[in-house]
């Protein structure tokens, strides 16, 4: 069944202002229409920011209590929900059900740490000579235009829509054009939670995030998304706005000569192949010391072999499709060029379409060797089941090659010795690092955010004690009598 998703704008479900709408296919079965959304104007942009600026005043003055309450209770409707939302985003988005699952239990997680931070808003008092009370204090910074991927369309949202409110800040949110229903299916978890009209307004379409990035109006805008879109928005950014910007990576994981190779084929699996390899996070290059190369290959061929790949509602399923046909059409692209640049495929190359996977866009894990540095593969994000692996000689070498992109999210190295993981873990240009762990995953309160062209901004980091820098300004009075 097809879920018609409306606009949210001061309360009120609306269609575009000219009626356009658009539709998204399950990518599991293109046959199937998920849910259609209206195609925003400029004028619908607009009048989703009007109503966040009417809500303004009357929100930041509301008490902390009261913004903990309503994001309290809407993650115990979210957690009431989490079945329905696991099943639809499945059908949405496409990622197999245990981590549609796992991703719909997490989003009230976030939202139930953010109303805690309602209560922690704190300020300081300064000693002064000339007057005897200088203090400062967290405001909220206005309208905060919140603009989300696809990937974990309810996780990545709540992280930026929960810590907004906590300060006190009205939001326009513009979720992914691939997942309108999930972003209808959280902002109406918000409503019914009580939350005021006009705090959270929604709007849906392939151009509404452009044009809100040009409203003056909105103070700040948080992006979740890819290095390129990314660019665009800091181009647009002007001075006395703020932006953050968590975008693309080519994550790199490091095998040293003396690793348990189990250990590293599995962590290069689940970095490299979990969720199709769409996340932000996984592990697209594979740095293997040339002593253990060939064990390690054969041990991640192996693992790439039992993927099951199918629909994400069937429980044998390993591996969903990917988000769209273009998605499979760049793989087949980047295996090409990946083997005219001297590869060898070792494993997958070409699109999944037997039986019913005919109908989805589907691409298997996919193994390439004799990668060599600076060539597309080795350079640029995939995303997707594609993953380069190219020979090292030591820690130095290793260290030299993975450092050698633009990039800067996650990175992982496999290794027994303490003191090579020590200085991997100092030295690799990353904003988050793993010793044999998958360079994937998160901790809702640890910071998550990556450096160079994978992350900018003042307060790049998502999640972790430092998050609410971003929603808040902060001002110093020096108070006389
Ligand atoms: P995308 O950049 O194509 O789109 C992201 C969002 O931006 C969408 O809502 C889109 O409609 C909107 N958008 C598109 N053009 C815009 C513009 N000019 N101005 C404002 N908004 C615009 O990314 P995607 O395909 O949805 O997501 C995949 C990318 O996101 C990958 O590069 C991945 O690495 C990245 N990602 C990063 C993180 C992280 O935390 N660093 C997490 C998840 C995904």
């Amino acid at each position: 069944m097809t879920v018609e998703v409306r606009n949210r704008i001061g309360g009120q479900l609306v269609e575009a202002a000219d009626g356009a709408r658009f539709e998204r296919r399950n990518p599991a079965d293109r046959r199937q229409v998920v849910s259609t959304a209206p195609e925003s104007t400029a004028e619908d942009v607009a009048a989703a920011v009007d109503a966040a600026m009417d809500a303004t005043t009357a929100w930041r003055r509301s008490t902390p209590t009261r913004r903990a309450e309503v994001l309290g209770a809407a993650a115990r409707i979210l957690d009431r929900r989490v079945g329905e939302l696991a099943a639809e985003m499945v059908a949405e988005e496409g990622k197999p059900l245990a981590d549609a699952t796992n991703e719909a239990s997490r989003t009230p997680r976030n939202l139930d740490l953010y109303a805690g931070e309602a209560y922690r808003l704190t300020g300081a008092t300064f000693p002064s000579d000339d007057t005897p009370l200088v203090y400062s204090t967290l405001d909220p910074v206005g309208v905060v235009g919140v603009i989300t991927p696809w990937n974990f369309p309810l996780n990545m949202a709540s992280r930026k829509i929960g810590p907004a409110l906590a300060a006190g800040n009205t939001v326009v949110f513009k979720p992914s054009p691939m997942t309108p229903l999930m972003g209808d299916r959280l902002a109406e978890a918000f409503a019914e939670a009580g939350l005021p009209d006009g705090v959270l307004n929604v709007v849906h379409g392939v151009g509404a995030g452009a044009m809100l990035v040009a409203d003056e109006r909105v103070a700040a805008i948080t992006f979740t998304g890819s290095t390129a879109t990314g660019r665009a928005i800091h181009a647009n950014i002007g001075l006395g706005r703020r932006v953050q910007l968590e975008l693309g990576g080519k994550n790199p994981i490091v095998v040293l000569a003396d690793a348990d190779l189990d250990t590293a084929a599995a962590v290069v699996a689940r970095s490299s192949f979990s969720l199709s390899g769409q996340a932000c996070t996984g592990a697209g290059r594979i740095l293997v010391d040339e002593s253990v190369h060939d064990a390690l290959v054969e041990r991640i061929v192996r693992l790439a072999g039992a993927h099951v790949l199918g629909a994400g509602d069937r429980p044998e399923v390993t591996q969903g499709p990917l988000v769209d046909e273009r998605a499979v059409q760049s793989m087949v692209e980047a295996t090409d060029q990946a083997v005219r640049d001297g590869a060898t495929l070792c494993c997958g190359g070409r699109p999944a379409t037997a039986g019913d996977l005919a109908a989805g866009n589907f691409f298997p894990p996919t193994v390439l060797t004799d990668v060599r540095p600076g060539t597309p593969l080795a350079t640029r994000e995939i995303f997707g089941p594609v993953i380069g692996i190219e020979r090292v000689s030591g820690l130095d070498e290793a260290l030299a090659s993975a450092n050698g992109v633009e990039y800067g999210l996650s990175a992982a190295i496999c290794t027994r010795d303490l003191a090579a993981a020590q200085r991997f873990a100092a030295e690799i240009q990353a904003g988050m690092v793993r010793v044999n762990r998958p360079t994937v995953g998160a901790a809702f309160n640890a910071p998550f955010g990556g450096t160079k062209q994978s992350g900018t901004g003042l307060h790049r980091e998502q999640l972790g004690p430092t998050v609410m820098d971003f929603y808040t300004q902060l001002r110093t009075v020096w108070m006389g009598t």
